[in-house]
Protein backbone atom coordinates (compact mmCIF):
# COMPACT_ATOMS: atom_id res chain seq x y z
CA UNK A 1 0.00 0.00 0.00
CA UNK A 2 0.89 3.09 -1.02
CA UNK A 3 0.66 6.42 0.99
CA UNK A 4 -1.01 9.94 -0.25
CA UNK A 5 1.62 12.23 -0.99
CA UNK A 6 1.21 15.98 -0.56
CA UNK A 7 2.89 19.36 -0.14
CA UNK A 8 1.88 21.11 2.65
CA UNK A 9 1.54 24.37 3.18
CA UNK A 10 2.94 25.24 6.83
CA UNK A 11 2.99 29.35 6.75
CA UNK A 12 2.99 30.84 10.04
CA UNK A 13 2.72 27.11 11.94
CA UNK A 14 4.56 26.64 15.23
CA UNK A 15 6.32 23.51 15.25
CA UNK A 16 8.08 21.14 17.66
CA UNK A 17 10.98 19.74 17.75
CA UNK A 18 11.65 17.43 20.77
CA UNK A 19 15.21 16.06 21.33
CA UNK A 20 18.77 17.98 20.34
CA UNK A 21 19.99 15.93 17.57
CA UNK A 22 22.07 16.68 13.75
CA UNK A 23 18.51 15.55 12.72
CA UNK A 24 16.87 17.91 14.88
CA UNK A 25 18.93 20.51 13.58
CA UNK A 26 18.35 19.32 10.09
CA UNK A 27 14.45 19.93 10.50
CA UNK A 28 14.66 23.08 11.88
CA UNK A 29 16.50 24.58 8.87
CA UNK A 30 13.92 22.76 6.62
CA UNK A 31 10.93 24.17 8.63
CA UNK A 32 12.63 27.41 8.68
CA UNK A 33 12.21 27.25 4.43
CA UNK A 34 9.12 26.17 4.82
CA UNK A 35 8.29 28.97 6.29
CA UNK A 36 6.91 27.97 9.74
CA UNK A 37 8.28 28.27 13.23
CA UNK A 38 10.53 25.65 14.83
CA UNK A 39 10.59 25.38 18.96
CA UNK A 40 13.09 23.29 20.07
CA UNK A 41 12.28 21.27 23.27
CA UNK A 42 15.24 20.17 24.94
CA UNK A 43 16.38 18.68 28.16
CA UNK A 44 16.04 21.44 31.08
CA UNK A 45 19.62 20.95 31.99
CA UNK A 46 20.85 20.65 28.42
CA UNK A 47 24.28 22.93 27.26
CA UNK A 48 23.42 25.08 24.47
CA UNK A 49 27.64 24.43 24.15
CA UNK A 50 26.72 21.08 22.72
CA UNK A 51 24.03 22.57 20.46
CA UNK A 52 25.51 22.30 16.64
CA UNK A 53 26.66 25.58 14.94
CA UNK A 54 23.58 25.97 13.15
CA UNK A 55 21.42 25.41 15.76
CA UNK A 56 22.88 28.36 17.88
CA UNK A 57 23.10 31.04 14.72
CA UNK A 58 19.39 30.14 14.71
CA UNK A 59 18.73 30.59 18.26
CA UNK A 60 21.49 33.97 17.84
CA UNK A 61 18.83 35.37 14.92
CA UNK A 62 15.71 34.59 16.76
CA UNK A 63 14.46 32.30 14.04
CA UNK A 64 14.39 29.56 16.75
CA UNK A 65 12.79 29.25 19.95
CA UNK A 66 14.08 26.70 22.62
CA UNK A 67 12.19 25.31 25.36
CA UNK A 68 14.16 24.17 28.13
CA UNK A 69 11.56 21.14 30.51
CA UNK A 70 11.77 18.10 31.32
CA UNK A 71 11.69 15.46 28.46
CA UNK A 72 8.74 13.68 30.26
CA UNK A 73 5.31 12.51 29.08
CA UNK A 74 3.59 15.06 31.18
CA UNK A 75 5.87 18.70 30.20
CA UNK A 76 5.62 17.04 26.61
CA UNK A 77 1.75 17.20 26.92
CA UNK A 78 1.88 20.59 28.61
CA UNK A 79 3.65 22.17 26.05
CA UNK A 80 2.04 20.66 23.18
CA UNK A 81 -1.25 22.26 24.01
CA UNK A 82 0.22 25.32 25.16
CA UNK A 83 3.37 26.54 22.40
CA UNK A 84 0.63 26.80 19.57
CA UNK A 85 -0.74 29.64 17.64
CA UNK A 86 -3.98 31.29 19.57
CA UNK A 87 -6.03 30.70 16.35
CA UNK A 88 -5.80 26.61 17.00
CA UNK A 89 -5.92 27.00 20.54
CA UNK A 90 -2.64 26.71 21.29
CA UNK A 91 -2.36 22.87 20.04
CA UNK A 92 0.88 22.52 18.20
CA UNK A 93 0.82 22.46 14.74
CA UNK A 94 3.30 19.39 13.71
CA UNK A 95 5.45 17.26 15.53
CA UNK A 96 8.91 16.40 15.72
CA UNK A 97 10.87 13.82 17.39
CA UNK A 98 14.63 13.40 17.43
CA UNK A 99 15.37 10.73 20.55
CA UNK A 100 17.47 8.41 20.99
CA UNK A 101 16.72 4.57 21.08
CA UNK A 102 16.43 4.05 24.26
CA UNK A 103 13.80 6.60 25.17
CA UNK A 104 11.12 4.32 22.97
CA UNK A 105 8.79 4.33 26.19
CA UNK A 106 8.90 7.68 25.94
CA UNK A 107 8.13 7.75 22.21
CA UNK A 108 5.21 5.24 22.32
CA UNK A 109 3.90 8.08 24.71
CA UNK A 110 4.59 11.06 22.49
CA UNK A 111 3.07 9.23 19.58
CA UNK A 112 -0.35 8.30 21.48
CA UNK A 113 -0.54 12.24 23.01
CA UNK A 114 -0.29 13.34 19.43
CA UNK A 115 -2.78 11.07 18.15
CA UNK A 116 -5.31 12.41 20.41
CA UNK A 117 -4.80 15.48 19.66
CA UNK A 118 -4.88 15.31 15.90
CA UNK A 119 -1.26 16.72 15.78
CA UNK A 120 0.54 15.19 12.83
CA UNK A 121 3.75 13.32 13.91
CA UNK A 122 7.15 12.33 12.74
CA UNK A 123 9.26 10.05 14.80
CA UNK A 124 13.06 9.69 13.51
CA UNK A 125 13.95 6.05 12.69
CA UNK A 126 10.41 4.51 14.28
CA UNK A 127 7.85 4.31 11.45
CA UNK A 128 5.35 2.71 13.25
CA UNK A 129 5.07 6.44 15.15
CA UNK A 130 4.91 8.43 12.21
CA UNK A 131 1.51 9.72 11.00
CA UNK A 132 3.78 11.22 8.22
CA UNK A 133 7.50 11.00 6.81
CA UNK A 134 9.44 13.70 5.02
CA UNK A 135 10.89 12.91 1.51
CA UNK A 136 14.25 13.39 0.31
CA UNK A 137 13.26 16.40 -2.15
CA UNK A 138 15.22 18.71 -4.21
CA UNK A 139 14.38 22.65 -4.79
CA UNK A 140 14.73 25.53 -7.20
CA UNK A 141 12.79 27.88 -7.27
CA UNK A 142 9.18 27.13 -6.64
CA UNK A 143 10.21 23.55 -8.48
CA UNK A 144 10.33 21.05 -5.67
CA UNK A 145 10.48 17.42 -6.27
CA UNK A 146 10.30 14.54 -3.22
CA UNK A 147 10.91 10.80 -2.93
CA UNK A 148 10.40 8.13 -0.78
CA UNK A 149 11.20 4.34 -0.69
CA UNK A 150 8.39 4.56 1.89
CA UNK A 151 10.92 3.81 4.77
CA UNK A 152 12.91 1.54 2.93
CA UNK A 153 16.36 3.91 2.57
CA UNK A 154 16.33 6.82 2.79
CA UNK A 155 20.26 6.72 1.52
CA UNK A 156 18.21 5.10 -1.18
CA UNK A 157 15.58 7.57 -2.05
CA UNK A 158 18.59 10.19 -1.54
CA UNK A 159 20.51 8.37 -4.12
CA UNK A 160 17.47 8.21 -6.64
CA UNK A 161 16.50 11.93 -6.09
CA UNK A 162 20.64 12.78 -6.87
CA UNK A 163 19.95 10.85 -10.33
CA UNK A 164 16.93 12.43 -11.25
CA UNK A 165 17.89 16.00 -10.83
CA UNK A 166 20.85 15.34 -12.75
CA UNK A 167 18.60 14.28 -15.72
CA UNK A 168 16.84 17.71 -15.20
CA UNK A 169 17.71 20.82 -16.93
CA UNK A 170 19.65 23.10 -14.52
CA UNK A 171 17.30 25.71 -15.20
CA UNK A 172 14.04 24.10 -13.83
CA UNK A 173 13.16 26.42 -10.96
CA UNK A 174 13.30 29.22 -14.00
CA UNK A 175 11.58 26.89 -16.26
CA UNK A 176 8.50 27.04 -13.27
CA UNK A 177 8.41 30.09 -13.06
CA UNK A 178 8.32 31.56 -16.68
CA UNK A 179 5.20 28.93 -17.39
CA UNK A 180 3.62 30.33 -14.16
CA UNK A 181 3.92 33.18 -15.68
CA UNK A 182 2.64 33.02 -18.58
CA UNK A 183 -0.12 30.90 -17.41
CA UNK A 184 -1.55 33.98 -15.19
CA UNK A 185 -0.76 36.40 -17.87
CA UNK A 186 -2.77 34.39 -20.59
CA UNK A 187 -5.41 33.75 -17.70
CA UNK A 188 -5.83 37.12 -16.67
CA UNK A 189 -6.09 38.05 -20.07
CA UNK A 190 -8.62 35.95 -20.86
CA UNK A 191 -10.73 36.03 -17.35
CA UNK A 192 -13.73 36.90 -18.59
CA UNK A 193 -14.23 34.54 -21.28
CA UNK A 194 -12.65 31.74 -19.28
CA UNK A 195 -15.19 32.63 -16.00
CA UNK A 196 -18.04 32.62 -18.74
CA UNK A 197 -17.01 29.19 -20.67
CA UNK A 198 -16.07 27.93 -16.91
CA UNK A 199 -19.79 28.57 -15.62
CA UNK A 200 -20.59 26.17 -18.32
CA UNK A 201 -18.67 23.57 -18.33
CA UNK A 202 -16.73 24.11 -14.12
CA UNK A 203 -16.00 20.34 -14.08
CA UNK A 204 -13.64 20.92 -16.32
CA UNK A 205 -11.96 23.40 -14.67
CA UNK A 206 -12.22 21.51 -11.34
CA UNK A 207 -8.34 20.83 -9.91
CA UNK A 208 -6.87 22.68 -12.60
CA UNK A 209 -3.79 24.14 -9.68
CA UNK A 210 -3.05 20.63 -8.83
CA UNK A 211 -0.23 18.91 -10.17
CA UNK A 212 -2.27 15.66 -10.09
CA UNK A 213 -5.47 16.57 -11.92
CA UNK A 214 -3.50 16.93 -15.23
CA UNK A 215 -6.45 15.38 -17.50
CA UNK A 216 -4.34 14.52 -20.66
CA UNK A 217 -6.76 12.63 -22.22
CA UNK A 218 -8.38 16.44 -23.53
CA UNK A 219 -4.49 17.68 -24.48
CA UNK A 220 -5.44 16.28 -27.84
CA UNK A 221 -9.15 16.76 -28.23
CA UNK A 222 -10.23 18.04 -31.81
CA UNK A 223 -9.96 21.52 -32.62
CA UNK A 224 -11.31 22.43 -36.41
CA UNK A 225 -8.94 25.06 -37.06
CA UNK A 226 -11.62 26.97 -39.75
CA UNK A 227 -14.09 26.09 -37.59
CA UNK A 228 -13.62 27.04 -34.28
CA UNK A 229 -16.39 27.62 -31.66
CA UNK A 230 -16.10 31.20 -29.59
CA UNK A 231 -14.86 29.31 -26.58
CA UNK A 232 -12.01 27.33 -28.47
CA UNK A 233 -10.77 30.71 -30.22
CA UNK A 234 -10.72 32.25 -26.68
CA UNK A 235 -8.62 29.40 -24.95
CA UNK A 236 -6.67 28.92 -27.81
CA UNK A 237 -3.57 30.18 -26.03
CA UNK A 238 -4.01 28.07 -23.30
CA UNK A 239 -4.35 25.30 -24.98
CA UNK A 240 -1.20 25.83 -26.96
CA UNK A 241 1.06 26.55 -23.71
CA UNK A 242 -0.04 22.78 -22.42
CA UNK A 243 0.87 21.39 -25.92
CA UNK A 244 4.20 23.36 -25.90
CA UNK A 245 4.85 22.45 -22.09
CA UNK A 246 3.79 18.39 -23.15
CA UNK A 247 5.67 18.24 -26.66
CA UNK A 248 8.37 20.68 -26.46
CA UNK A 249 12.21 19.78 -25.03
CA UNK A 250 12.01 20.76 -21.95
CA UNK A 251 15.13 22.37 -21.42
CA UNK A 252 13.71 25.31 -24.46
CA UNK A 253 10.28 26.05 -22.04
CA UNK A 254 12.14 28.65 -19.96
CA UNK A 255 12.53 30.49 -23.41
CA UNK A 256 8.70 30.45 -24.02
CA UNK A 257 6.97 33.94 -24.25
CA UNK A 258 4.01 35.28 -24.43
CA UNK A 259 4.80 36.56 -28.23
CA UNK A 260 5.21 33.26 -29.38
CA UNK A 261 1.84 32.13 -28.61
CA UNK A 262 0.24 35.65 -29.00
CA UNK A 263 1.87 37.48 -31.98
CA UNK A 264 2.53 34.84 -34.19
CA UNK A 265 -1.29 33.35 -34.20
CA UNK A 266 -3.42 35.55 -32.13
CA UNK A 267 -3.99 38.11 -35.20
CA UNK A 268 -2.61 35.75 -37.93
CA UNK A 269 -4.78 35.80 -40.94
CA UNK A 270 -6.74 32.81 -41.63
CA UNK A 271 -5.53 32.57 -45.60
CA UNK A 272 -4.24 29.12 -46.20
CA UNK A 273 -1.75 30.54 -48.57
CA UNK A 274 2.04 29.94 -47.65
CA UNK A 275 4.21 33.51 -47.19
CA UNK A 276 6.49 33.24 -49.82
CA UNK A 277 9.77 34.73 -49.22
CA UNK A 278 9.86 38.83 -50.84
CA UNK A 279 11.43 39.64 -53.78
CA UNK A 280 14.14 41.29 -52.25
CA UNK A 281 15.37 38.36 -50.62
CA UNK A 282 14.66 35.95 -53.80
CA UNK A 283 17.84 38.65 -55.38
CA UNK A 284 20.16 37.90 -52.61
CA UNK A 285 19.86 34.52 -52.81
CA UNK A 286 20.76 34.53 -56.30
CA UNK A 287 24.11 34.83 -55.85
CA UNK A 288 24.21 32.77 -52.59
CA UNK A 289 25.03 28.54 -52.97
CA UNK A 290 22.15 26.71 -53.75
CA UNK A 291 20.21 25.85 -50.72
CA UNK A 292 19.22 21.96 -50.32
CA UNK A 293 16.47 20.50 -48.33
CA UNK A 294 16.13 16.35 -47.11
CA UNK A 295 12.49 15.10 -45.73
CA UNK A 296 14.27 12.58 -43.07
CA UNK A 297 11.97 9.97 -40.82
CA UNK A 298 13.27 10.15 -37.34
CA UNK A 299 11.65 7.22 -36.15
CA UNK A 300 9.07 6.82 -33.60
CA UNK A 301 11.53 7.96 -30.47
CA UNK A 302 13.99 5.96 -29.44
CA UNK A 303 17.30 6.97 -31.08
CA UNK A 304 18.52 3.48 -31.62
CA UNK A 305 15.66 3.52 -33.66
CA UNK A 306 17.42 6.66 -35.85
CA UNK A 307 18.87 5.46 -38.95
CA UNK A 308 22.43 6.29 -40.06
CA UNK A 309 21.47 8.54 -42.71
CA UNK A 310 18.93 10.30 -40.82
CA UNK A 311 21.61 10.76 -38.39
CA UNK A 312 24.01 12.27 -40.85
CA UNK A 313 21.61 14.46 -42.39
CA UNK A 314 20.55 15.74 -38.84
CA UNK A 315 24.92 16.36 -38.52
CA UNK A 316 25.00 18.29 -41.73
CA UNK A 317 22.15 20.23 -41.77
CA UNK A 318 22.11 24.47 -40.86
CA UNK A 319 18.59 24.29 -40.18
CA UNK A 320 16.37 21.55 -38.83
CA UNK A 321 12.41 22.10 -38.73
CA UNK A 322 11.22 19.54 -36.78
CA UNK A 323 7.50 18.21 -35.95
CA UNK A 324 6.95 18.59 -32.17
CA UNK A 325 6.37 15.07 -32.10
CA UNK A 326 10.20 14.21 -32.33
CA UNK A 327 11.40 13.39 -28.80
CA UNK A 328 13.90 15.08 -27.05
CA UNK A 329 16.78 12.39 -27.10
CA UNK A 330 16.82 12.59 -31.10
CA UNK A 331 16.93 16.60 -30.40
CA UNK A 332 19.51 16.52 -28.57
CA UNK A 333 21.56 14.85 -31.32
CA UNK A 334 21.11 18.27 -33.45
CA UNK A 335 24.71 20.01 -33.58
CA UNK A 336 24.90 22.79 -30.19
CA UNK A 337 25.43 26.36 -31.46
CA UNK A 338 25.71 26.01 -35.46
CA UNK A 339 22.18 24.39 -36.33
CA UNK A 340 19.28 26.27 -36.02
CA UNK A 341 16.01 24.51 -34.79
CA UNK A 342 12.69 25.16 -35.33
CA UNK A 343 9.87 23.31 -33.43
CA UNK A 344 6.55 23.17 -35.24
CA UNK A 345 3.73 25.01 -33.54
CA UNK A 346 1.30 22.33 -34.70
CA UNK A 347 -1.38 22.73 -31.87
CA UNK A 348 -4.87 21.66 -32.03
CA UNK A 349 -6.46 24.43 -34.09
CA UNK A 350 -3.23 25.35 -35.52
CA UNK A 351 -1.77 22.49 -38.04
CA UNK A 352 -2.91 24.36 -41.26
CA UNK A 353 -0.41 27.39 -39.99
CA UNK A 354 1.57 26.23 -38.39
CA UNK A 355 2.59 23.94 -41.93
CA UNK A 356 2.72 27.15 -43.75
CA UNK A 357 5.27 28.58 -41.33
CA UNK A 358 7.40 25.45 -41.70
CA UNK A 359 7.57 25.75 -45.33
CA UNK A 360 8.03 29.32 -45.78
CA UNK A 361 10.75 29.08 -42.87
CA UNK A 362 12.05 25.91 -45.09
CA UNK A 363 11.90 28.50 -48.31
CA UNK A 364 13.62 31.35 -46.87
CA UNK A 365 16.47 29.13 -45.55
CA UNK A 366 17.09 27.11 -48.69
CA UNK A 367 17.19 31.07 -50.61
CA UNK A 368 19.72 31.83 -48.15
CA UNK A 369 21.59 28.60 -49.40
CA UNK A 370 21.22 26.67 -46.09
CA UNK A 371 20.67 22.97 -45.81
CA UNK A 372 17.44 21.99 -44.54
CA UNK A 373 16.44 18.84 -42.59
CA UNK A 374 13.02 18.45 -42.14
CA UNK A 375 12.80 16.25 -39.23
CA UNK A 376 9.73 14.25 -39.32
CA UNK A 377 8.35 12.03 -37.02
CA UNK A 378 8.26 8.41 -37.89
CA UNK A 379 8.37 8.03 -42.18
CA UNK A 380 7.95 10.88 -43.83
CA UNK A 381 5.42 9.37 -45.85
CA UNK A 382 3.13 7.84 -43.70
CA UNK A 383 0.56 10.63 -42.27
CA UNK A 384 3.26 12.92 -42.58
CA UNK A 385 2.46 15.50 -45.07
CA UNK A 386 5.61 14.48 -46.63
CA UNK A 387 4.30 14.08 -50.04
CA UNK A 388 3.06 17.92 -49.69
CA UNK A 389 6.19 19.10 -48.79
CA UNK A 390 8.27 17.31 -51.64
CA UNK A 391 5.73 18.79 -54.09
CA UNK A 392 5.82 22.21 -52.75
CA UNK A 393 9.97 22.65 -51.99
CA UNK A 394 10.18 20.83 -55.81
CA UNK A 395 7.84 23.22 -57.12
CA UNK A 396 10.09 25.99 -56.03
CA UNK A 397 12.98 24.61 -57.62
CA UNK A 398 14.48 22.64 -54.64
CA UNK A 399 13.75 18.75 -54.95
CA UNK A 400 14.02 16.99 -51.46
CA UNK A 401 15.58 14.04 -51.05
CA UNK A 402 13.35 11.98 -48.93
CA UNK A 403 15.15 9.18 -46.27
CA UNK A 404 12.77 6.46 -44.98
CA UNK A 405 11.92 6.84 -41.40
CA UNK A 406 11.14 3.88 -39.28
CA UNK A 407 7.08 4.00 -39.26
CA UNK A 408 5.48 3.97 -35.34
CA UNK A 409 2.74 2.24 -36.67
CA UNK A 410 4.59 -0.98 -37.23
CA UNK A 411 7.15 -0.13 -34.75
CA UNK A 412 4.94 0.07 -32.19
CA UNK A 413 3.12 -3.51 -32.47
CA UNK A 414 6.71 -5.11 -32.36
CA UNK A 415 7.92 -2.81 -29.45
CA UNK A 416 4.56 -4.97 -27.82
CA UNK A 417 4.45 -8.01 -28.74
CA UNK A 418 1.80 -7.53 -31.33
CA UNK A 419 3.02 -9.20 -34.67
CA UNK A 420 1.44 -7.28 -37.25
CA UNK A 421 1.16 -10.27 -39.28
CA UNK A 422 0.97 -14.01 -38.13
CA UNK A 423 0.19 -16.99 -39.79
CA UNK A 424 -4.07 -18.27 -39.29
CA UNK A 425 -4.52 -15.04 -37.30
CA UNK A 426 -3.78 -12.46 -39.18
CA UNK A 427 -2.90 -12.10 -43.41
CA UNK A 428 -3.07 -8.29 -43.90
CA UNK A 429 -1.88 -4.62 -42.07
CA UNK A 430 -3.62 -1.65 -42.82
CA UNK A 431 -2.86 1.83 -41.26
CA UNK A 432 -5.20 4.56 -41.31
CA UNK A 433 -6.01 7.77 -39.43
CA UNK A 434 -8.74 8.58 -36.99
CA UNK A 435 -8.79 12.28 -37.87
CA UNK A 436 -9.61 12.87 -41.57
CA UNK A 437 -8.96 16.26 -43.44
CA UNK A 438 -9.70 19.28 -41.65
CA UNK A 439 -10.44 17.30 -38.41
CA UNK A 440 -13.25 15.31 -40.51
CA UNK A 441 -14.32 11.73 -39.40
CA UNK A 442 -12.38 9.74 -41.84
CA UNK A 443 -13.71 6.89 -44.20
CA UNK A 444 -13.23 3.98 -41.77
CA UNK A 445 -12.78 0.61 -43.00
CA UNK A 446 -14.65 -2.45 -42.93
CA UNK A 447 -14.21 -5.74 -40.77
CA UNK A 448 -11.61 -8.02 -41.75
CA UNK A 449 -10.80 -10.62 -39.29
CA UNK A 450 -7.88 -11.63 -40.47
CA UNK A 451 -6.24 -8.13 -40.55
CA UNK A 452 -4.46 -5.93 -37.89
CA UNK A 453 -5.54 -2.51 -38.09
CA UNK A 454 -3.48 0.28 -36.86
CA UNK A 455 -5.35 3.86 -35.85
CA UNK A 456 -2.82 6.83 -35.97
CA UNK A 457 -4.35 9.88 -34.74
CA UNK A 458 -7.31 8.44 -33.59
CA UNK A 459 -6.95 8.19 -29.33
CA UNK A 460 -8.82 11.71 -28.89
CA UNK A 461 -11.79 10.66 -30.57
CA UNK A 462 -12.68 6.74 -29.71
CA UNK A 463 -15.48 7.81 -28.28
CA UNK A 464 -16.61 9.02 -31.78
CA UNK A 465 -14.81 6.12 -33.39
CA UNK A 466 -15.43 2.73 -32.33
CA UNK A 467 -19.13 3.00 -32.22
CA UNK A 468 -19.03 4.00 -35.91
CA UNK A 469 -17.12 0.73 -36.27
CA UNK A 470 -19.22 -1.65 -34.76
CA UNK A 471 -22.24 0.09 -35.78
CA UNK A 472 -21.86 1.35 -39.14
CA UNK A 473 -18.75 -1.52 -40.77
CA UNK A 474 -19.12 -4.42 -38.82
CA UNK A 475 -16.49 -4.45 -36.10
CA UNK A 476 -16.67 -7.47 -33.17
CA UNK A 477 -16.60 -5.27 -30.14
CA UNK A 478 -15.03 -7.87 -28.17
CA UNK A 479 -11.80 -7.49 -30.58
CA UNK A 480 -8.37 -7.61 -28.90
CA UNK A 481 -7.13 -3.71 -28.97
CA UNK A 482 -4.61 -2.47 -27.53
CA UNK A 483 -3.56 1.77 -27.00
CA UNK A 484 0.52 2.21 -27.62
CA UNK A 485 1.33 5.55 -26.00
CA UNK A 486 5.17 7.22 -26.90
CA UNK A 487 6.27 3.62 -28.55
CA UNK A 488 9.56 3.24 -27.88
CA UNK A 489 10.42 5.86 -25.51
CA UNK A 490 11.45 5.13 -21.91
CA UNK A 491 7.87 6.34 -20.96
CA UNK A 492 6.15 3.45 -23.26
CA UNK A 493 2.82 2.92 -22.04
CA UNK A 494 0.69 -0.08 -23.32
CA UNK A 495 -3.30 -0.80 -22.14
CA UNK A 496 -4.35 -3.80 -23.56
CA UNK A 497 -7.72 -4.50 -24.11
CA UNK A 498 -10.53 -4.99 -26.57
CA UNK A 499 -12.68 -2.44 -28.49
CA UNK A 500 -15.35 -2.21 -26.74
CA UNK A 501 -13.41 -1.04 -23.71
CA UNK A 502 -10.87 1.60 -25.18
CA UNK A 503 -12.94 4.56 -24.77
CA UNK A 504 -13.49 3.72 -21.01
CA UNK A 505 -9.48 3.06 -20.76
CA UNK A 506 -8.79 6.13 -22.25
CA UNK A 507 -10.24 8.33 -20.26
CA UNK A 508 -9.57 5.88 -16.81
CA UNK A 509 -5.73 6.61 -18.12
CA UNK A 510 -5.77 9.62 -19.55
CA UNK A 511 -3.29 10.14 -22.55
CA UNK A 512 0.30 10.41 -22.86
CA UNK A 513 1.12 11.05 -26.44
CA UNK A 514 1.48 10.44 -29.28
CA UNK A 515 -0.02 6.82 -28.86
CA UNK A 516 -2.10 4.75 -31.58
CA UNK A 517 -4.39 2.00 -31.14
CA UNK A 518 -3.91 -1.50 -33.02
CA UNK A 519 -7.03 -3.72 -33.43
CA UNK A 520 -6.73 -7.33 -34.38
CA UNK A 521 -6.72 -10.39 -32.96
CA UNK A 522 -2.58 -10.81 -33.32
CA UNK A 523 -2.92 -8.32 -30.34
CA UNK A 524 -3.59 -11.84 -28.47
CA UNK A 525 -1.26 -13.95 -30.34
CA UNK A 526 1.84 -13.21 -27.57
CA UNK A 527 0.13 -10.97 -24.62
CA UNK A 528 -2.38 -13.70 -22.84
CA UNK A 529 -5.39 -12.84 -20.93
CA UNK A 530 -6.22 -14.43 -17.66
CA UNK A 531 -9.27 -16.41 -19.00
CA UNK A 532 -10.55 -16.49 -15.17
CA UNK A 533 -10.10 -13.25 -14.08
CA UNK A 534 -10.65 -10.86 -17.18
CA UNK A 535 -9.93 -7.76 -16.87
CA UNK A 536 -11.53 -4.67 -18.79
CA UNK A 537 -7.92 -3.71 -19.55
CA UNK A 538 -4.12 -4.34 -18.48
CA UNK A 539 -1.52 -1.58 -18.51
CA UNK A 540 2.08 -2.19 -19.13
CA UNK A 541 4.73 0.74 -18.41
CA UNK A 542 7.98 1.02 -19.94
CA UNK A 543 9.95 -0.09 -22.86
CA UNK A 544 12.64 -2.34 -22.51
CA UNK A 545 14.85 -1.26 -25.53
CA UNK A 546 14.27 2.17 -25.07
CA UNK A 547 17.63 2.60 -22.78
CA UNK A 548 19.77 3.97 -25.44
CA UNK A 549 22.81 3.56 -22.97
CA UNK A 550 24.57 1.54 -24.70
CA UNK A 551 24.29 3.83 -27.70
CA UNK A 552 25.94 6.38 -25.60
CA UNK A 553 29.61 6.07 -26.26
CA UNK A 554 28.69 5.64 -29.76
CA UNK A 555 26.31 9.12 -29.89
CA UNK A 556 29.12 10.72 -27.86
CA UNK A 557 31.70 10.01 -31.06
CA UNK A 558 29.37 11.10 -33.81
CA UNK A 559 28.38 14.04 -31.97
CA UNK A 560 31.90 15.19 -31.49
CA UNK A 561 32.45 15.25 -35.36
CA UNK A 562 33.08 18.69 -36.75
CA UNK A 563 30.13 19.37 -39.35
CA UNK A 564 32.64 20.11 -41.78
CA UNK A 565 34.31 16.75 -41.21
CA UNK A 566 31.00 15.05 -42.38
CA UNK A 567 29.88 17.54 -45.14
CA UNK A 568 32.92 18.77 -46.40
CA UNK A 569 32.52 22.55 -46.92
CA UNK A 570 30.49 24.32 -44.47
CA UNK A 571 27.46 25.98 -45.93
CA UNK A 572 26.91 30.34 -45.61
CA UNK A 573 24.44 30.95 -42.46
CA UNK A 574 23.04 33.95 -41.82
CA UNK A 575 20.82 35.24 -39.27
CA UNK A 576 17.78 33.05 -37.89
CA UNK A 577 14.52 34.19 -37.93
CA UNK A 578 13.66 35.76 -34.47
CA UNK A 579 11.90 32.88 -33.44
CA UNK A 580 14.17 30.08 -34.07
CA UNK A 581 14.94 28.18 -31.05
CA UNK A 582 18.90 27.37 -31.25
CA UNK A 583 19.73 24.37 -29.34
N1 LIG B 1 4.85 9.82 -39.71
C1 LIG B 1 4.53 9.28 -38.43
C2 LIG B 1 3.06 9.40 -38.12
C3 LIG B 1 2.61 10.83 -38.05
S1 LIG B 1 0.95 10.97 -37.60
C4 LIG B 1 4.98 7.84 -38.36
O1 LIG B 1 5.30 7.26 -39.40
O2 LIG B 1 5.07 7.30 -37.27
C5 LIG B 1 1.11 11.18 -35.85
C6 LIG B 1 0.56 9.98 -35.15
O3 LIG B 1 1.52 8.94 -35.14
C7 LIG B 1 0.26 10.20 -33.69
O4 LIG B 1 -1.01 10.79 -33.52
C8 LIG B 1 0.28 8.81 -33.16
O5 LIG B 1 -0.94 8.15 -33.50
C9 LIG B 1 1.34 8.15 -33.99
N2 LIG B 1 2.64 8.09 -33.30
C10 LIG B 1 3.76 8.73 -33.65
N3 LIG B 1 4.78 8.39 -32.84
C11 LIG B 1 4.29 7.50 -31.97
C12 LIG B 1 4.85 6.77 -30.89
N4 LIG B 1 6.13 6.90 -30.56
N5 LIG B 1 4.05 5.96 -30.20
C13 LIG B 1 2.75 5.81 -30.53
N6 LIG B 1 2.17 6.48 -31.54
C14 LIG B 1 2.92 7.30 -32.26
Amino acid sequence: MTNLLASLKCTGENHLIIGVSTVASVRINTILEAGANPILLAEEDADEKHFTTSVKSNIAENKLKVLYKPLSIDSIKTVLTSAGRPEVDHIIDRVFVTLPISQAQLKAQIFQECKKLRIPINISDSPEFCTFTLLSTYTSGDFQMGVTTSGKGCKLASRIKRELTNALPSNIGDICNKIGELRTKIQEEDKLELQNIRNRDHLDSIGEHDDDAVTTSKLNALVEEFNMTQEQKKLQRTRWLSQIVEYFPLNTLGDVSLDDLTAAYHDHKASSEIEEPNAKRQKISEHAPKGSISLVGSGPGSVSLLTIGALHAIHSADLVLADKLVPQQVLDLIPQKRTKLFIARKFPGNAEKAQQELLSLGLEALLRGERVVRLKQGDPYIFGRGGEEFNFFAERGFTPVVLPGITSALAAPVLTNIPATHRDVADQVLICTGTGRRGAVPNLPEFVKSRTTVFLMALHRVVELIPKLVEEKGWDSNLPAAIIERASCPDQRIVRTTLVNVAKAVEACGSRPPGLLVTGYACEVIFKQNSEKPEPWVVEEGCESANGSSLEPFLKLVTSYKKEDLIGESSISQTPPPELIST
